[in-house]
């Protein structure tokens, strides 16, 4: 046991009624006990439920335990809506396995008490960095962006759509990563409830979820849009005195741009809030793979470093989710590969690996040309996509490499070590070892056509039929 265990709130820690409905979740006379989990502190309450970091003695991990208010669950119109609100997140319980979304570990809803028990995210969320002063800078909010952007896509390929976009629900991982949390309002395929209009801001909601019509993930994508412009300006788009003229200008009055706040924005993110937020959803992004492309190419254009060269996380994610090799890893494995994998650049001439050493990596083209060369004779040319040095990795008897690799031209490379990949998850090592293998049985076919054609000459030719 640690020192000090905090308490639990005065409505959490000690009605019969609850700890008995609890039981055995809780074992009365120890507040700072629930369950199996040691609670360490709370981290914080929200209108319906309070949250508390904990430990879990079993899974040797801190989780954060999400409890229902007694109150509110007592409350005979706002206590259903609320275990319905609990019962919905549940449900999506071990199926929203990505790396930015917050994984639910368990789950308990009955009458008396509700809780979620989820992965503990230590950063805050992005609500801290919404006002002037505070904000990110402008790589870090598109990565982010994109980051949330590749989560819903993966959500709504599940058929969920969150329903509930806003800063306070996307929870910050140190600087540049995120985790999309509170999946209570989803829409998820089995549940068509109509709750967010009960609950939440409207301010981020869409024209459509406002007015109550059926819903897809493009609600989700404008909701987004909303906090990009949050992020850049530290304003929310639309502002009134009163709830009722907030929800009139979201529904009739088109968003102003980022950059009339703002001047210095580049005016493209510009296009980009605007393409997101547009009131008619066949004018916003129809997918979120489109949304994700457009915060890519503002990254790779340089027009958030002030036209540095280091790649954008999301400009490396998307360079590796198109090659080939990458084609079978879920986008969960190429978050891991971003990891522990180094991404360097090569000037022309650069000698990349050298004939003889020890293979302790290999490495993808990611842009430009490489050649292969032994002893001077040239063996091959490398382009984006190849992969090389892998065979010197992969073979235990031999660890050393039996050629030279020299950059052709300017090329970015990403380079892996064995050490990292013997440390990565099974399934991406598995996805690994798969593609190794069909890349080396094309190169087994290719060498096989240039053997026969080599061969094709000394041939005796047979006699026309
Ligand atoms: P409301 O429920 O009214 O929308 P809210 O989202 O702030 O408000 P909760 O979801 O109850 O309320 O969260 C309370 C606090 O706990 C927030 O500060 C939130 O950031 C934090 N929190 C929620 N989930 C986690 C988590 N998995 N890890 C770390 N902190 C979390």
């Amino acid at each position: 046991m640690r020192d000090n265990p905090p308490k639990l709130p005065d409505s959490l820690a000690a009605p019969s009624d609850l700890v008995s409905a609890a039981a055995p979740a809780l074992l009365p006379g120890q507040a700072s006990r629930f369950g199996k989990y040691e609670l360490l502190r709370l981290i914080g309450s929200g209108s319906s439920s309070s949250v508390f970091l904990a430990h879990d003695p079993f899974a040797g991990r801190e989780v954060a335990i999400k409890i229902a208010s007694p109150d509110v669950l007592g409350d005979p119109d706002k206590g259903r809506l609320y275990s319905r609100l609990f019962l919905n997140e549940a449900s999506l319980a071990g199926k929203l396995n990505h790396p930015h979304i917050v994984q639910i570990y368990d789950a308990v809803v009955a009458d008396k008490i509700c809780y979620i028990v989820m992965e503990y995210v230590a950063g805050g969320t992005l609500a801290q960095h919404t006002r002037p002063g505070h904000l990110l800078s402008l790589e870090q909010i598109v990565e982010i962006i994109f980051k949330c952007t590749r989560a819903l896509e993966f959500a709504h390929q599940l058929g969920v759509t969150h329903r509930d976009i806003k800063p306070a629900n996307i929870l910050l991982v140190g600087d540049h990563d995120i985790k999309i949390g509170d999946f209570g309002a989803a829409l998820t395929g089995q549940t068509q409830l109509t709750l967010i209009g009960a609950i939440g801001s409207p301010a981020y909601m869409s024209p459509e979820q406002i007015n109550e019509q059926p819903l897809d993930h493009r609600t989700d994508i404008y909701s987004l849009g909303v906090v990009l412009f949050q992020l850049l300006t530290g304003h929310l788009p639309f502002t009134a005195e009163t709830q009722a003229s907030q929800i009139y200008r979201i529904v009739h009055e088109a968003s102003p741009r980022p950059s009339s706040l703002r001047p210095d924005l580049p005016p493209a993110l510009d296009t980009i809030v605007a393409r997101a937020m547009a009131k008619d959803r066949e004018q916003r992004y129809p997918t979120w793979q489109a949304f994700a492309q457009d915060l890519v190419s503002i990254a790779r254009d340089g027009l958030l470093y002030g036209g540095g060269t280091e790649l954008a996380e999301s400009e490396r994610f998307d360079i590796l989710r198109v090659l080939p090799f990458f084609a079978d890893f879920p986008d969960a494995e190429l978050w891991e590969i971003l990891r522990f994998s180094e991404w360097r650049r090569v000037t022309p001439g650069s000698l990349v690996l050298h004939d003889g050493a020890r293979g302790e990596v290999f490495a993808f083209v990611a842009a430009g040309q490489l050649a292969v060369s032994k002893d001077d004779t040239p063996l091959d040319v490398l382009c984006r996509g190849d992969c090389f040095g892998e065979m010197a990795v992969l073979n235990r008897r031999t660890p050393t490499r039996s050629a030279d690799v020299t950059a052709l031209t300017e090329a970015d490379i990403v380079i892996v070590s064995g050490e990292a990949l013997k440390k990565a998850s099974d399934a991406c090592r598995l996805h690994f070892y798969q593609s190794f293998v069909d890349v080396l049985s094309n190169r087994l076919d290719i060498a096989n056509q240039r053997l026969a054609a080599a061969a094709s000459p000394l041939l005796p030719t047979l006699p026309e039929a």
